[in-house]
C-alpha cells in the first residue's frame, strides 16, 4: 500500500525533475532489466521496489510536467488518473452490450453523449461511435468506413449490385466495378492518416495533398474537384481538422460547406482528423478565439470524426474516439461475423450496439470510465478554462518571438495580430540563424527544464511547443520557456 500511496504523490504533485531522465537513471534502468526470465518468481514486495526505484526514475515527464511541450502528450487529470486505477483493479471488457452483466457499456455509451455535448455535436445525428487506442486507430476507421461508402456509392452509380469491401473483399469489390484504386485526398495530413491507408490497402502513395500554392493548410477547391471527379478511382477526402505542426485548420465553416457539396456531387466520404482540433469547438463565443472556433466550424457536415482523449481531453494513454453520421456503414466493416453467445440478450435500457460490432477490437479495455470522470469533474467550463489558459500561454510566447531578434515565429505573419488570432496551442518557430537553427531543438531539450519537437517547415529545421496539459499555469510557465529560449539563442 506504501507503494501505492508514494505513486499517487508523484502523479498529483508539482514535478521537480527534468522533463527528461538523466543519463544515469537510464544507464541504471537498462542494467537493472533481467537477461531471461527467471526460473523462480521473486516477491510482490521486491517486484514493486524494482519497479518504482530502478525504471520509474528513467522515465520521462512527458505527461506529469507541464513544461513538456514535445508531441501532444496533454497529462492526466486527477478524475481521470483516478478512474483509470479504477479500470485497472476492475478490469471488466467492454466487448459486448449485455445490460444484466454489466453497466460497462452503458457507462461506455453515455460518455459518448457527453463527449457530443462538448463538442457541440448534435446528439440526433451524431450519438453513435466508439472508443479506440488513439487517433491513429479512429483514422483507420475513418479510412475503412469511407472505402466501405465509396464503393457502395460506385456500385449504386453503375446499377451493379451491392457491393461490401467488408464481406467481399476490395480487390474484388474494385475489380466488379472496374476501379483502379481508392485515394484520400487532404491538406497537409497527420502521417497517421498515410499509416491508415497502408494498413487498408488503399496505399500510402494514394493519399495526396490538395493544397492552395498560396497556402499549403488549405485546399486547392478547382483541383479538388478535378480529383473528385475521376473515374478511374474512388476518393476519400479527408480534412486536417488541426495541422499538427501550427495548430492550424484547414477550412473554415464556408469553405467545409463547398467541400461537402462537392463530396455530394462524386459521392465522396468527408472525414475530418480531428485529433486535437476538435477541441476548438469548446471555446466560448468571445472575439479572442473567433478564428479558431471558425476552423472546426461545420465540423458537423463531415461523415466520420477523429478524436483524441490522451491529447487535450487529458486522460490517460491510450484512448481516442470515433464518431459516424452513419453507423449502419461502420457495423459493415467492422461486424464480428457472428459468434452467437456474442449477441446481445436483453432490451433493458436504450439500444447500445455492442462494441465488438463497430470498432476493432473484441476484447477492449474500459477507456471509457477516465473519460466520463474528467468530464464530470470539469464540466463543460472547466474545459473551456483550461483550453483557455493553454491558447494565452501559447499566443504569449508568440508574441515574445516575434519581437526577439533572433527568432522567427511560423508560419511567417504579417501582423502580431494576425498571428496571435490564428494561434490555437502550438507554437512553431525558428532561429534566424542557420547553424544555430540546425540545432535549436537539441540545445533546447537539453536544459532538460522544457521539451520541444524538432520538425520542419518549409524544408528547413524548426521547433514546436505544443501546449496541452492541464497543470499549465500561464505566468509560471511563460516566465520558464523565454529564460530557456533567451539562453538557447545566446552566442556559443
Ligand atoms: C496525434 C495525432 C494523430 C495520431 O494520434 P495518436 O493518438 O498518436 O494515434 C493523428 N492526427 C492528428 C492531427 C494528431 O495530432
Amino acid at each position: 500500500m506504501n507503494h501505492l500511496q508514494d505513486l499517487w504523490k508523484v502523479a498529483q504533485g508539482p514535478w521537480e525533475s527534468g522533463v527528461l531522465p538523466s543519463a544515469e537513471n537510464l544507464a541504471r534502468a537498462r542494467a537493472s532489466l533481467p537477461a531471461t526470465l527467471p526460473e523462480t518468481g521473486s516477491s510482490l514486495d521486491s517486484v514493486q521496489r524494482h519497479i518504482l526505484d530502478d525504471i520509474a526514475p528513467a522515465f520521462n515527464g512527458g505527461s506529469i510536467s507541464a513544461n513538456y511541450y514535445g508531441f501532444i502528450t496533454g497529462g492526466a487529470t486527477p478524475a481521470a488518473l483516478f478512474a483509470d486505477n479504477v479500470v485497472s483493479a476492475y478490469d471488466q471488457n467492454v466487448q459486448v452490450h449485455l445490460p444484466n452483466h454489466s453497466i460497462v457499456t452503458d457507462v461506455e455509451y453515455n460518455a459518448i453523449g457527453l463527449l457530443l455535448d462538448l463538442f457541440r455535436l448534435d446528439r440526433s445525428s451524431w450519438y453513435n461511435g466508439t472508443f479506440t487506442t488513439g487517433a491513429t486507430a479512429s483514422n483507420i476507421l475513418g479510412l475503412a468506413c469511407g472505402r466501405e461508402y465509396v464503393l457502395q456509392k460506385a456500385a449504386q452509380r453503375k446499377g451493379i449490385q451491392q457491393q461490401s469491401v467488408g464481406e467481399e473483399g476490395l480487390f474484388e469489390v474494385l475489380s466488379a466495378l472496374g476501379l483502379s484504386g481508392v485515394q484520400v485526398l487532404s491538406t497537409l495530413p497527420h502521417s497517421s492518416l498515410v499509416k491508415a491507408a497502408g494498413v487498408l490497402g488503399i496505399g500510402r502513395s494514394n493519399v495526396r495533398s490538395i493544397c492552395r500554392a498560396d497556402d499549403p493548410l488549405r485546399f486547392d477547391l478547382e483541383q479538388l474537384e478535378k480529383e473528385l471527379s475521376r473515374t478511374d478511382k474512388v476518393s476519400i477526402v479527408a480534412i486536417s481538422c488541426g495541422e499538427v505542426n501550427t495548430g492550424r485548420f484547414a477550412t473554415n465553416g464556408s469553405d467545409l460547406s463547398d467541400v461537402r457539396q462537392l463530396c455530394d456531387k462524386y459521392g465522396a466520404w468527408l472525414h475530418a482528423d480531428g485529433a486535437f482540433g476538435i477541441f476548438g469547438r469548446i471555446l466560448d463565443d468571445s472575439p479572442d478565439f473567433a478564428a479558431v472556433r471558425n476552423g472546426s466550424d461545420g465540423i458537423e457536415l463531415v461523415d466520420s470524426i477523429t478524436g483524441d482523449g490522451h491529447k487535450l481531453l487529458n486522460v490517460p494513454y491510450d484512448c481516442g474516439f470515433f464518431f459516424t453520421r452513419h453507423p449502419d456503414v461502420a457495423s459493415q466493416v467492422f461486424q464480428n461475423a457472428n459468434a452467437a453467445y456474442l449477441t446481445a440478450g436483453s432490451s433493458q435500457g436504450p439500444s447500445i450496439p455492442s462494441p465488438l460490432n463497430i470498432g476493432i477490437e473484441n476484447s477492449r479495455r474500459f477507456r471509457a470510465l477516465p473519460v466520463y470522470a474528467s468530464l464530470l469533474s470539469y464540466g463543460k467550463s472547466g474545459y473551456q478554462e483550461m483550453l483557455g489558459r493553454q491558447i494565452k500561454l501559447a499566443r504569449k510566447i508568440y508574441e515574445w518571438l516575434f519581437d526577439h531578434p533572433e527568432y522567427t515565429p511560423l508560419p511567417q505573419a504579417s501582423s502580431k495580430a494576425e498571428l496571435l488570432d490564428q494561434t490555437f496551442m502550438s507554437v512553431l518557430f525558428r532561429a534566424n540563424d542557420a547553424e544555430l537553427n540546425q540545432n535549436l531543438s537539441n540545445r533546447i531539450n537539453d536544459s532538460s527544464r522544457m521539451f520541444v519537437s524538432g520538425t520542419s517547415w518549409d524544408g528547413n529545421p524548426a521547433c514546436r511547443i505544443a501546449i496541452s496539459n492541464w497543470r499549465v499555469d500561464v505566468e509560471r510557465d511563460f516566465a520558464l520557456v523565454i529564460d530557456v529560449l533567451a539562453k538557447s539563442a545566446e552566442k556559443l
